[in-house]
């Protein structure tokens, strides 16, 4: 329950504060706004075009004993001249707004640019000119490849952790050619990055930066022809959730050699809470957040999510539970790839004492328990509509 007896990491009482969540509608905003309700004092100005992930927190007056902790506004900060005003009110600004699924990268490259980076101008400018902190989500993705993806295959120093494990303050970010627009996204995202840091040190924005490592959990994504276009392909937990619900391989991409490392959404939350109660140690700082113990391959993945699916549903494993696609068959032209991903994470350790606690086997068996919940009944439906018609 709310308690206003909170202490931050040093011991001193944390004050309410009212928070500007813009892209609250989404998936870690949508976690994000109801561990704040549900736990906190503060105050959230939820901003995004959508509501749907958020509708249970925003139930009629008096439903729930935050009612008048949360406010809806349903804008697009492309256009909408009530922004400034909504920073303004807040103490704190949130940026999680972004196309962020690689397979609108390639396809709507200018989108992706334009999302990811003129559209955060503004926030990151009114931030600054009215001296309110920011806290803007970046994505591990900055990183890009390996340097040792770059070695030759047969080189020793390609288990040489200098040679992979990624580190805010001394990796560089390494990206392909032009032609791979796969990286329009990591691109727009590392300039507005520069710019945050750059209006910290020039102008005393106080920001911090996040770099999510691949979070999953329930409402992430959709599941194509149910609760989004049938023709459209989320990230990779809600591409094999998609597959196992309608009991057809999963495809992997490249023989599903990448390999990720994947942190349950609801450990990489408590991490965003220290930085939203704790700004003295977050500010000025870009944080790795993920699970390094948590690695596998993508097809390590789909072999988990198929032994974890059968046994939520209690549904028999596929004779043939998985398929290699070609990039550009799933994705089109200009996909590419990040090899490996591994946060480094020796400054979110010291700076707020965080680690994350869950398994993957554990963050899939509830996440797919959810998935099977959600959305079984739905999917049979669907197809036996579709077989019917
Ligand atoms: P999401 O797509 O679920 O949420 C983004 C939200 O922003 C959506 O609800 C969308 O409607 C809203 N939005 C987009 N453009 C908007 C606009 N112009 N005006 C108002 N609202 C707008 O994505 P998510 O997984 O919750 O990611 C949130 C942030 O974290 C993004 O910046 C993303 O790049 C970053 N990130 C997430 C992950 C991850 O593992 N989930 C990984 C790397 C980076
Ligand atoms: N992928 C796959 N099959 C799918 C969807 C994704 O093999 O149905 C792969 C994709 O090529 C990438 C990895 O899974 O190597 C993770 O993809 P995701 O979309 O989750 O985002 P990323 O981690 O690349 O940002």
């Amino acid at each position: 329950m709310a308690s206003s007896a909170r202490v931050d990491l040093d011991g001193n009482p944390i004050k309410p504060i009212t928070i500007c969540m813009i892209g609250a509608g989404g998936f870690i905003g949508s976690h994000l706004c109801e561990k704040l309700m549900s736990e906190t004092p503060h105050k959230v100005l939820a901003l995004d075009v959508y509501n749907d992930k958020i509708k249970h927190l925003l139930e009629p007056e008096n439903a729930h004993p935050w009612s008048d902790r949360i406010q809806f506004h349903r804008l697009n900060i492309k256009q909408d001249s009530r922004l400034e005003g909504l920073i303004k009110m807040a103490d704190l600004t949130i940026n999680l707004a972004a196309i962020c699924t690689p397979a609108d990268y390639n396809t709507r490259p200018l989108d992706t640019i334009y999302s990811n980076f003129i559209d955060a101008l503004p926030v990151v400018k009114y931030c600054s000119e009215n001296n309110k902190r920011l806290i803007h989500f970046s994505t591990c993705e900055v990183y890009g490849k390996t340097i040792g993806s770059y070695l030759p295959k047969d080189s020793p120093l390609r288990q040489d952790p200098a040679y992979y494990v990624l580190k805010e303050d001394e990796s560089p970010c390494i990206f392909g050619s032009i032609e791979k627009q796969r990286w329009s996204y990591a691109c727009a995202k590392q300039l507005i990055e520069r710019l945050i840091y750059a209006e910290g040190a020039e102008n005393g924005l106080e920001f911090t930066i996040v770099r999510p490592f691949n979070w999953i959990g329930p409402r992430m994504d959709f599941i194509p022809g149910i609760d989004g276009p049938s023709e459209g392909v989320p990230r990779v937990l809600a591409c094999f959730s998609n597959n196992l619900l309608r009991r057809e391989p999963l495809k992997l991409v490249d023989g599903g050699q990448s390999q990720r490392t994947f942190v349950y959404i609801k450990d990489a939350i408590e991490a965003v809470m220290l930085m939203i109660e704790n700004p003295a140690r977050a500010n000025g700082h870009i944080f790795n957040v993920g699970n390094p113990n948590n690695e596998v391959t993508v097809r390590q993945l789909g072999e988990m999510m198929t032994e974890v699916y059968a046994k939520v549903s209690s549904e028999p494993k596929l004779e043939t539970p998985t398929i290699d696609v070609s990039s550009q068959e799933f994705y089109g032209v200009g996909y590419d790839d990040s090899d490996k991903r591994i946060p480094d994470m020796t400054i979110i350790n010291k700076q707020l004492d965080w680690n994350p606690k869950t398994s993957l086997w554990d963050l899939l068996e509830s996440t797919l328990t959810y998935q099977h919940r959600t959305y079984a009944e739905a999917v049979k439906k669907a197809i036996s509509q579709s077989s019917a018609s």
